[in-house]
């Protein structure tokens, strides 16, 4: 009889020390998946070190369970992944199972499981039938007939194996051969010298400055010194242009997002564990694939926000959660951006990273032109039409007998943003979550409300509840922008794109305007990443006021590169652009930085260290929530005395956060502002202490929310 041994197991789940069984297999190893039984239910963990783990529980030796069993359909977690999640749940302050979660999507299990399933009768039936063929080979008495149907059915599974993957590679992906001009060339060498001295590297320059190229060539090199490689990018659905692109230069590309089907994933998760010299382009999920001696990862437009989850833990940042993956894998990395955030640029400005600038447009087309359109001004000269100023409209129209493209940017989806009561002013609100709901649809399909919080949907609108009064539409949002524009411009073929827009039909409308069929494309935000459109004459915004008074430490910084990166889509190629903007607010200083050309990221550094804002210290946010708002306000009593024994650090809070109300459950928040110093270690691991033991006294793990670098 072996003897049992304890071992930790790595459970899906937010408890912060993992619980141990026994088990007298012998060849259960670090990282198998094993099945096992705790409170009351069976989840699949992940074998950690055996022994007690750091925090770990000595239970009684009687009561220690013993595992159910091994998951051997599903494949090992390798070291180097372990000590990633570990790393991961370290710094952004959550458990190890959540980042287990994350990185198998546990909701997916019994998918998973079922598509192990499915591949192993594949690979059975794939055996049978290749015995089944050598068979008939070696037979002269079979027919040449059979063996040829066994052939095509061979044929057959290994291309639906291969269709299943999402590796087929694009089509119409081709290689262009491209030399590196005298600025690239000079951007590679000092990116290579930066790598030599151990330094990230980041990599500014205009859109279409040429970085892709760089990265491109830096992946080929990676490759062939046998290393592998991740291209990380914000957003994949629109980006399929890019996918061409590598592909036409790294035919294997693996392609991966969040969508992936389960099967698809497990069969990219394959490949990245055997192929050698893989390259994988995909979004920040991409992180969890089990790499394998990454060379180098590159984070393409670093500063987007879409790097962040923001829900559910680990609410990590995909680029800062790549430079820590590549402490595991000792690779390289390049950070790239046209506007790169001001964490890098201070990163850059201390030394840890090495700033390389290639400002120079490939095509060397001048900056656009860039016009501000007062709108308080031009509604006094009844310059206005509805959204559009008489002066955009004939840009338009100007631009459309060129034959060239527009695209109109308005930061708010829907038809009217908000409802307000004509009597007493009141705003219309979602009664679970109360925030403002819009007004959805158009004339012709009718109209409903939608709560973009919690998609709650209203079939009718209501009167208000204070008053009794109407409610009447405020704003435009880009459904209205999209009528008034079709009124305005009736021979232009006109699209929208915002994320009303499935994303499905979202590709195909970008595929569509940069093919031409469009003239216009009017959108949100979206519109704004980065596409290469060719034939984009002119770029408007309507309504920038949204995007300038966004009430955030962070809110300049935030316009600034949007306004950056929707500009330098004008006009891309040999053309110059136009720029339009509308606004109640010219005299603004990011518009007027804007304007003028000038880096607004020097001034904004010296405003947060005025303010000790990041990146000169470092924010950490604790929401609280509970449906009781009596018992959620004796809770933050509680926490808030609490922190105070923090032993360093600006504690701000309790205060209500905008939208102070989820899911039924009220929220308050606290704001801890740490110093990057060597404090900051300490401080973070006292505050995991606070709040572990709160949750555990207040049985709330659920509902305490802890958001490190939060955007
Ligand atoms: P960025 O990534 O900075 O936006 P890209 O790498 O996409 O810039 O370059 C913009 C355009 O210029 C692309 O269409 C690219 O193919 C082309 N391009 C860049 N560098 C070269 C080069 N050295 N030779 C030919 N075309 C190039
Ligand atoms: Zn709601």
């Amino acid at each position: 009889m072996p003897e049992a041994r304890i071992i930790s197991v790595i459970l899906p789940l937010a408890i912060g020390w993992e619980p141990v069984y026994k088990t007298v297999d012998g060849t259960i190893r670090h990282g198998d998946r094993v099945r096992v039984a705790f409170s009351g239910r069976e989840y699949v963990g992940v074998v950690d070190e055996d022994g007690i783990q750091e925090g770990g529980r000595l239970p009684d030796p009687t009561k220690i369970k013993a595992i159910n069993g091994r998951e051997g359909s599903l494949c090992s977690v390798s070291g180097d992944e372990i000590r990633f999640w570990k790393e991961l749940a370290l710094y952004y302050m959550c458990t190890v199972g959540e980042v287990y979660k994350a990185a198998i999507p546990f909701a997916r299990l019994g998918e998973d499981l079922a598509a192990a399933k499915a591949d192993a009768r594949l690979e059975e039936r794939l055996g049978r039938l290749r015995e089944e063929l050598s068979k008939a080979e070696s037979s002269a008495r079979v027919k040449e007939t059979t063996r040829e149907r066994l052939r095509s059915k061979i044929a057959e599974l290994i291309g639906r194996k291969d269709r299943d993957s999402g590796l087929a590679l694009p089509p119409g992906a081709e290689f262009k051969e491209i030399e590196l001009t005298q600025y690239q060339q000079d951007a590679l060498e000092g990116s290579l010298s930066g790598f030599k001295a151990g330094k990230t590297v980041l990599l500014s320059g205009v859109t279409g400055s040429g970085k892709t190229e760089i990265y491109l060539e830096l992946a080929a090199r990676t490759l062939s010194k046998g290393r592998n490689v991740l291209y990380l990018v914000p957003e994949i659905a629109l980006s399929r242009a890019l996918a061409q692109r590598v592909a036409g230069r790294f035919p294997g590309v693996m392609v991966f997002n969040s969508e992936e089907t389960p099967a698809a994933r497990r069969r990219i998760a394959e490949k990245v564990r055997e192929v050698e010299g893989y390259m994988v382009l995909g979004t920040r999920s991409s992180i969890f694939l089990p790499h394998r001696n990454l060379g180098l990862i590159i984070v393409d437009e670093e500063h987007d926000t879409s790097y962040k989850q923001t829900s559910p833990a680990p609410r990590y940042n995909g680029r800062d959660a790549a430079l820590i993956l590549s402490t595991i894998h000792r690779s390289n990395v390049i950070l790239g951006s046209a506007t790169p955030s001001l964490e890098s640029l201070y990163n850059s400005e201390t030394g840890l990273y090495k700033r390389v600038i290639l400002d120079r447009k490939f095509f060397s087309a001048e900056r656009p032109e860039i016009r501000i359109i007062d709108t308080k001004a031009e509604w006094r000269k009844r310059g206005m039409s509805g959204s559009f100023s008489r002066k955009l409209i004939q840009a338009i129209r100007d631009n459309l007998a060129e034959g060239r493209q527009t695209m109109i940017l308005r930061s708010r989806r829907a038809y009217a943003p908000l409802l307000q009561c004509s009597e007493c002013g009141e705003v219309l609100r979602c009664p679970s979550c109360n925030v403002p709901v819009s007004l959805h649809g158009n004339a012709a399909n009718g109209y409903w409300l939608l709560c973009h919080h919690c998609g709650r949907r209203i079939g009718t609108v209501p009167s208000c509840s204070k008053c009794g009064g109407t409610f009447r539409m405020l704003g435009a949002g880009t459904q209205k922008i999209e009528e008034e524009a079709r009124e305005l411009f009736p021979e232009a073929r006109i699209a929208r794109l915002d994320s009303d827009v499935g994303s499905a039909e979202g590709k195909e409308i970008v595929n569509d305007f940069a093919a031409g069929s469009y003239d216009i494309l009017i959108g949100t935000q979206i519109v704004t990443k980065g596409f290469d459109f060719g034939n984009l004459g002119l770029v408007a915004v309507i309504g920038a006021d949204q995007i300038l008074s966004q009430q955030d430490f962070r809110a300049d910084e935030r316009a600034f590169q949007l306004l950056s990166q929707f500009g330098g889509r004008a006009g891309r190629r040999e053309r110059k652009g136009l720029v339009i903007i509308q606004t109640a607010q010219p005299e603004h200083p990011v518009l007027k930085a804007f304007v003028s050309g000038e880096p607004l990221s020097e001034g904004l550094l010296s405003e947060r260290k005025a303010f000790n804002m990041p990146p000169y210290t470092r924010i950490i946010t604790i929401t609280l929530r509970h449906e009781d708002e009596s018992i959620l306000e004796g809770w933050a009593g509680t926490m808030s005395a609490r922190l105070q024994s923090l032993g360093g650090g600006k504690i701000e809070g309790p205060y209500s956060p905008p939208m102070d109300i989820s899911a039924g459950k009220h929220l308050l928040c606290f704001r801890i502002i740490l110093n990057r110093d060597n404090t900051l270690k300490g401080l973070k691991k006292n505050l995991g202490l606070i709040i572990e033991r709160f949750s555990a006294e207040f049985k709330c793990r659920g509902d305490v929310i802890i958001d490190v670098d939060p955007l």
